[in-house]
């Protein structure tokens, strides 16, 4: 397996568009059976993010937009197509090899919460990191409590804190590994305006360090805060 990284760490423009994209999905098809009926939910998905890219997927109800994020993570497989994530084929890969490459390269955002409710916030974001079985090379997990303004309450569990601050809990684990690539759905979707404000503040942090962000959402400002938006509909990319 070779290593390959798109992260550039340079201060100011991190933006890489010479090299191959962080995460790229290539005519990506989904089908569910139930009974006699059959839902299609992906229907030739084509797309790609680049290190230093946010890009936003938007889209009605039931257009696709959740089966499409658990595909990119290789938390489902699809029936057709391939991902590609960090140079490495994610999709088709036995189950235990597509979590080695989400652990190292992919982090996770989602709406129900990534944190493991026994766990305090330091032991959440160091199960995380240890998944990785790489050489720590990421932040430290108190390093990552600072970042998002939690410095204070690495002991607490997730039940004692507040909605914002269990978002913001929640993006320190999902860049525990300090992943190229960040997929996130609906990130802000319960959340007022100040703590989406934040979220995004930090996210878009992310970006400009040169992670390649890829967010489902229903928000007009994540939207307006993406680079790139594409709309999602009867699971086809509309033009
Ligand atoms: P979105 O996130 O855009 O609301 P989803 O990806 O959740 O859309 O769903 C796309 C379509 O696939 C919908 O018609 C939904 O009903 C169907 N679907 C999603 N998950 C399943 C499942 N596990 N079994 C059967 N149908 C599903
Ligand atoms: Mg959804």
């Amino acid at each position: 397996m070779t290593t390959a990284s798109t992260r550039t760490p340079s201060a100011t423009d991190n933006r890489d568009v010479s090299g191959p994209p962080a995460l790229s999905a290539d005519h990506l098809y989904r089908f569910y059976r139930a009974g006699e009926e059959e839902t299609l939910a992906l229907q030739g998905v084509s797309l790609s993010v680049r290190a230093g890219e946010m890009l936003a997927i938007v889209g009605p109800s039931g257009s696709g937009k959740s089966t499409l994020l658990a595909c990119l993570a290789g938390l489902d497989e699809p029936a057709g197509g391939t991902v590609t994530v960090a140079g490495h084929r994610l999709s088709h890969q036995p189950e235990r090899s597509r979590a080695q490459l989400r652990a190292r390269h992919i982090g996770i955002l989602l709406q129900s919460r990534n944190l493991l409710p026994h766990l305090n916030l330091l032991a959440n974001i160091k199960l995380a990191q240890a998944a990785t079985r790489l050489p720590a090379r990421r932040p430290a997990a108190s390093e990552l409590l600072e970042q998002v303004g939690l410095g204070d309450r690495a002991r607490a569990l997730p039940r004692q804190l507040s909605g914002g601050e269990l978002a913001r809990a929640g993006l320190a684990v999902a860049v525990a590994n300090d992943p190229e690539v960040i997929l996130a759905d609906e990130p802000t979707g319960e959340l007022d305006g100040d703590t989406e404000q934040q979220v995004l503040t930090l996210l878009r942090q992310r970006v400009s360090d040169g992670a390649a962000l890829l967010v489902v959402t229903h928000s007009a400002d994540v939207t307006r805060a993406a680079d790139r938006v594409l709309t999602l509909f009867d699971g086809k990319v509309q033009s």
